[in-house]
């Protein structure tokens, strides 16, 4: 309910009440002092009559006491006078004229008790008063009642009833109380208008400011409110206007800076408020995103972070995340969503075997089907032929360094439009991190590789010795250790120099690779010195292991400047943990038997006996 009607209804309400309440006691108050003044005109009536009688008995007309009761009658608002004549005068004066005997049970009462009743009568609507007022024997003064009557003090000599009428006395009271009413009503108008008056500016500033903040609570923070009055409610209303420009200011300039961070443009359409709100909250996210990505290990660390983000924060369930090869000519899957099977499930699969063939990473723009419909023809929806993706290339390195493609069903499309200012956001956070991850993999790969046949080192085993043994006890599993040794090597260096022994190193490195699985790993362990790690081998498989390295090395003719060269090597093999429980004595037993191996005269695979440790603890 508004103001206004409220407090017009509640003085309304309250004058009402106040005017019922006066009328009330106006009217009792007239009544109790019309009747009190009654009773006082009555007495007074009655105590003239007293006079009268005695002085009319004196002067002995009594007789005549009818004519005087009648001219009291005329007095003004008197209408009868009766005397009644009491037992004890009858016995000594005879029953007096014909009206003189009690009538009624008041006249009767008023007789026997000696005491006054007073009475109001409405009569036919007219209010009258009536009064038995009984004269009782004494002898006080001169004359006095018993002088004339013989009868004992405090007898009841008789009594007289007056009547008179209360119409004036009501007809004042209505008047007045009547006009006091209307004073009131009027009173009560007044004040209701002035009230009103005075409220106004109050009431339609109230309404202005639920106007103002209901638009602000829906971003809108133009509403201003009109100024009414110099008083607190101007000033409420100033102040509040002033407080609206200081927030539309401050959260244009937030939002217009944040969408500058996020690189969008800010939206005049949407709430203001809850815009920024939402797009603070966004980067706020991205920040801390870029923090936990910072601290992450490896690359894979924070390409997986990426993939949670994308399926959590973004809620997209399609997804692939493609890195570019060193090499630029390929594309790996790094991530992709748990529905994939294949790492390339959305795409044609040449775009693994030749990077090109993204259209994201050729062109290093976003490649976004919802704008434009069937814009790469790398895109394979397979049966999901409403499928629609929006494919982001990662700049690394001045290049596109990964791909991230998403991909969104029909109902899943409004989702993806909306997140891909914020996902951006994300990947420029991820960027320079996925960037500085990737070279120190590939500083920490190289500086755990051979540059001159690409095989692994030493330090490589030995910063993953454990990884390896851990593995393999995992398994429940066996390694072959096979070291080889070329034989006589020197002698090429110094029969053909020293780029010649490099050719029949790189040579060796080519063999070696050949001979085993993939999962083996071969090591240049130093000069012309190598490991091969045989996994899940032992015994007498990796015997001919090492035997089909052995000939396939004495077979080869490795082609010298002018020249063709062949050459031959020992090895010696060890298998953990048969032999030991140790890698690192496993590799000394595996030595031991290449030494055994050239002692026995080169060209030859010598597996580990426990008795030639024996003999070297000898020895
Ligand atoms: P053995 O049959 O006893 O093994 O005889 P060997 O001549 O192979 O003996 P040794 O192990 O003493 O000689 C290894 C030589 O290999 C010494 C070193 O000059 C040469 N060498 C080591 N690394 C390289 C390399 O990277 N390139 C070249 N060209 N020579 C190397
Ligand atoms: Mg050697
Ligand atoms: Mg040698």
């Amino acid at each position: 309910m508004q103001l206004t009607k409220k407090m017009t209804l509640f003085s309304g309400l309250l004058t009402s009440l106040l005017i019922v309440v006066l009328v009330l006691v106006g009217l009792l108050s007239f009544r109790h002092f019309s009747i009190k003044a009654a009773t006082e005109h009555t007495k007074s009536a009655a105590e003239i009559v007293r006079v009268s009688l005695t002085e009319a008995m004196i002067n002995g007309v009594i007789d005549k006491r009818g004519n005087f009761l009648a001219r009291l009658a005329e007095v003004q608002n008197l209408q009868t006078a009766r005397v009644i004549r009491g037992p004890e005068v009858v016995k000594q004066h005879g029953p007096g004229l014909d009206n003189e005997q009690p009538t009624d049970d008041i006249e009767r009462e008023v007789m026997a008790s000696g005491k006054p009743v007073f009475r109001v009568l409405d009569n036919n609507a007219e209010p009258v008063f009536r009064g038995t007022i009984p004269f009782v024997a004494n002898s006080r003064g001169t004359p006095n009642c018993l002088q004339c009557h013989q009868v004992k003090e405090g007898t009841v000599l008789g009594a007289i009833t007056i009547t008179m009428s209360l119409a004036d006395m009501k007809e004042n009271a209505i008047l007045t109380v009547g006009s006091m009413t209307l004073a009131l009503a009027l009173f009560t108008i007044l004040i209701l208008f002035l009230l009103h008056r005075l409220t106004r500016p109050l009431v339609e500033t109230a309404s202005d400011v639920q106007l103002a903040v209901r638009e602000a609570l829906e971003g809108n923070f133009h509403e201003r409110i009109r100024v009414r009055s110099q008083d607190e409610i101007g000033q409420i209303a100033h102040d509040l206007n002033h407080l609206m420009a200081f927030l539309e200011k401050g959260l244009r300039s937030i939002r217009d800076q944040v969408a500058q961070l996020i690189q969008c443009k800010p939206s005049t359409q949407t709430n203001l408020l809850t815009n920024t709100m939402e797009m603070v909250d966004g980067l706020v996210d991205a920040a801390h995103f870029k923090q936990a990505i910072e601290e992450d290990e490896t690359k894979l660390e924070v390409y997986q972070r990426l993939a949670h983000v994308l399926e959590n924060e973004f809620q997209i369930r399609h997804y692939s995340l493609y890195e570019v090869a060193n090499s630029k000519n390929r594309l790996y899957p790094i991530v992709v969503d748990s529905e994939q099977e294949s790492g390339c499930r959305w795409c044609d699969a040449d775009v693994l075997i030749r990077s090109e063939a993204c259209r994201a990473r050729r062109t290093g723009h976003t490649i976004n089907s919802i704008d434009t419909p069937d814009i790469c023809n790398a895109f394979r929806p397979g049966d999901h032929h409403e499928a629609e993706h929006i494919c982001i290339p990662v700049l690394q390195s001045g290049g596109v360094g990964s791909v991230v493609q998403l991909v969104a069903m029909p109902e899943q499309v409004p989702r993806l439009s909306s997140a891909i200012t914020l996902l951006n956001v994300y990947l420029r956070e991820a960027a320079p991190v996925i960037e500085a991850k990737r070279l120190m993999d590939t500083l920490r790969e190289s500086n755990m590789r051979d540059p001159m046949t690409g095989l692994h080192n030493r330090r490589f085993l030995e910063e993953y010795v454990d990884t390896i043994v851990a593995a393999t006890s995992r398994r429940k599993s066996d390694l072959s250790i096979l070291m080889l040794d070329l034989d006589y090597f020197k002698k090429v260096n110094d029969s053909y120099g020293h780029d010649a022994g490099d050719t029949v190193i790189k040579t060796m490195a080519k063999i070696f690779r050949g001979c085993v699985r993939a999962s083996d790993l071969v090591i240049r362990y130093g000069g012309e010195e190598f490991m091969v790690i045989l996994q899940d081998t032992s015994g007498d498989a990796a015997i001919a292991v090492a035997e089909k390295i052995r000939q396939t090395v004495e077979e080869t003719r490795i082609q010298l400047p002018g020249t063709q060269l062949q050459k031959t090597l020992s090895i010696g093999i060890a298998d953990f943990p048969a032999h030991s429980d140790t890698f690192w004595q496993a590799i000394k037993f595996a030595d031991v038997a290449l030494y055994q191996a050239k002692e026995q005269g080169r060209n030859r695979v010598v597996r580990f006996a426990p008795e030639m440790w024996q003999d070297k603890e000898e020895y």
